[in-house]
């Protein structure tokens, strides 16, 4: 066996997304002891970036020590209890993941559906609330990489306070590469990924709670199931103060990797950061459109950093994702489920989403479909 030496890839799928080489070197770094007082004082900082990156003053705003999906289940494990009903929105894979972790809790599953490809729909939700007075929680999803539409994140909150309930919004795709306002939104428990948007590699999901998400977690009547994910535990190492007790073992080096990331996204700006993504999603759309490749998505409700595109008629789609990989080392996204087959998925993510990158996928894609 020799040592694995990736190929140098650009990538434009629905994440990871191309991890800046400040990030990389970051986590060549020394690994310390995940109690040293160094390494606390960067957790600080991190905890207080993950603030910034959220726009929110909550003091629980933490990484969780695995990936987004990880950060889906400290949400639900966290604030849903046995007999808990939840709306849950699903207009793509990941609303499906959301009402699994509610029914696996116990908890029961509301059910707003809107077709893939169209945002969740206020209407259903207001309709749903006015027939489940006793709803707990709405959940859903921000930013559906699946599909590449965002869904009204500030009017859904909203509509949910007004009906007293929590919310629980998948913020993984939409985390530094399209506006999203905490504490301006009123979300309650918010989670994301590092490896979408903030140009970090996969493995850490940055999570944070609100004062009203708080008080219902700590007046639960059962214990939270998952020992491992149970913040009331988890706090007890990431909280503040000095006084920090072992957990479990951070993952140090990847949390390096992290604070470089929020080092580079605060030089930048966050609204920046927004506005890089939009940039380079319209060149991408210009570049598109003059092969006369559309969108699945309307205008208005289209992510800038998910691309979801309708693959030109009596094409094989698998061999012209082949042929990216292979003699352009770019790599692009199939479409799930239904839109298998018949759309791509071309991410503009973090670092991924550069003038360059786009101008490469869309010369590539002309010389693939030998479009003059
Ligand atoms: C990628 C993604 C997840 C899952 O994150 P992992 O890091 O793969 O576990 C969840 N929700 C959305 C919207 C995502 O795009």
């Amino acid at each position: 066996m020799q040592s694995f030496n990736p190929p140098v890839r650009t990538l434009m799928g629905p994440g990871p997304s191309d991890v800046h080489p400040r990030v990389l070197q970051a986590m060549a770094r020394p690994t310390i002891g995940h109690l040293d007082p160094a390494f606390i004082g960067m957790m600080d900082e991190t905890k207080e970036a993950l603030k910034y990156a959220y726009q929110t003053e909550n003091e629980l705003t933490m990484p969780v020590s695995a990936p987004g999906s990880a950060g889906m289940e400290t949400c639900f494990a966290n604030l849903v209890e046995p007999g808990d009903k939840v709306i849950v929105c699903i207009n793509g894979v990941f609303g499906n993941r959301m009402k699994e972790n509610v029914t696996r809790l116990g908890g029961e599953a509301v059910i707003v559906e809107d077709k893939w490809g169209e945002a969740v729909s206020f209407d259903k939700v207001e309709q749903a609330l006015k027939e489940n007075p006793d709803a707990k929680i709405v959940a859903f999803v921000h930013a559906e990489t699946s599909t590449g539409v965002a869904s009204d994140a500030k009017a859904l909150c909203a509509l949910a306070q007004q009906h007293d309930c929590l919310t629980i919004v998948d913020a993984v795709t939409s985390l530094a590469g399209s506006e999203l306002r905490v504490d301006d939104w009123g979300i309650d428990a918010i989670y994301s990924g590092t490896q979408k948007c903030l140009s970090a590699p996969p493995g850490i999901s940055p999570i944070s709670f609100n004062e009203r998400a708080i008080h219902k977690l700590t007046n639960r009547k059962t214990p939270v199931t998952s020992w491992f994910l149970d913040l009331n535990l988890v706090m007890g190492y990431w909280g503040k103060g000095a006084k920090r007790a072992y957990h479990h073992t951070a993952p140090v080096n990847t949390l390096y990797g992290l604070h470089e990331s929020l080092v580079m996204l605060m030089e930048e700006g966050l609204e920046n950061s927004w506005a890089r993504h939009q940039a380079n999603h319209q060149l991408l759309k210009a570049g598109l459109e003059s092969m006369g490749i559309g969108f699945l998505v309307n205008e208005a409700d289209r992510l800038p950093q998910l691309n979801t595109v309708f693959i030109p008629d009596g094409i094989d789609e698998a061999a012209v994702r082949s042929s990216l990989l292979n003699d352009y080392n770019l790599e692009i996204g199939a479409g799930l489920g239904d839109l298998a087959g018949k759309v791509w998925r071309i991410g503009l993510m973090g670092y991924s989403a550069r003038r360059e990158n786009v101008l490469l996928c869309v010369s590539a894609l002309k010389e693939i479909l030998a479009i003059k």
